[in-house]
């Protein structure tokens, strides 16, 4: 799993949606244990040894004690916390999602893509979808306190947040993988039209 992400990790970077060592990722393995990608590091080089565990507080536990992984391991956190068959998470800068939250307000809806069947639930393309864009903040306990005024609007794995990015989730990495690309493809379509 942790080879499988780190992976993954680096096939994002290369399609440009990890700029500047930004982003964070994590998983939950077969013990119960969070393993969340350390901060500061290039994507393009991010390698399995770049994953530390963390205890139910994002604090770095065992060989990682006293290393403090990304403020927005809070939001890792959050996605577990509320979606119990959430295992993997991740988060991306890619810019279309980015863009979409500077022209729709609270949300973003889209309609009429073959690909929206991409998020687990969904199946018709003439399902009316609505992706929750939530503020962007620096302090994550405003963001949290934020998600979890939207949470019974988080329908399809996923959020976009403001000016910043967006957070998918699944079952496994092939499903999380699959409900990034899906949104990331749904912005796209949508920015360009
Ligand atoms: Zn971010």
């Amino acid at each position: 799993m942790k080879a499988a992400l780190a992976q993954l990790i680096r096939t994002l970077n290369a399609r440009g949606w990890s700029p500047a060592t930004s982003t964070n990722y994590s998983f939950i393995d077969e013990q119960q244990q969070c393993w969340v990608s350390r901060s500061g590091v290039n994507k393009a080089d991010f390698t399995e040894h770049d994953l530390i565990s963390i205890d139910e507080k994002g604090l770095g536990t065992g060989l990682f004690q006293g290393i403090k992984p990304s403020d927005e391991t809070q939001i890792h956190l959050w996605i577990y916390k509320n979606f119990p068959d959430a295992k993997v998470v991740l988060h991306s800068h890619g810019k279309f999602p980015v863009l979409i939250s500077q022209f729709n307000e609270h949300l973003f809806a889209v309609q009429g893509y073959e690909l929206q069947k991409g998020f687990k639930g969904c199946k018709s393309h003439l399902d009316n979808l609505e992706i929750p864009i939530i503020e962007n903040q620096q302090d994550m306990v405003v963001l949290c306190q934020a998600l979890d005024e939207r949470l019974a609007e988080v329908q399809h794995h996923c959020f976009i947040i403001a000016g910043h990015g967006t957070y998918a989730w699944g079952d496994n990495l092939f499903e999380a993988q699959r409900h990034l690309e899906t949104l990331d493809y749904l912005c796209e379509c949508e920015f360009l039209l």
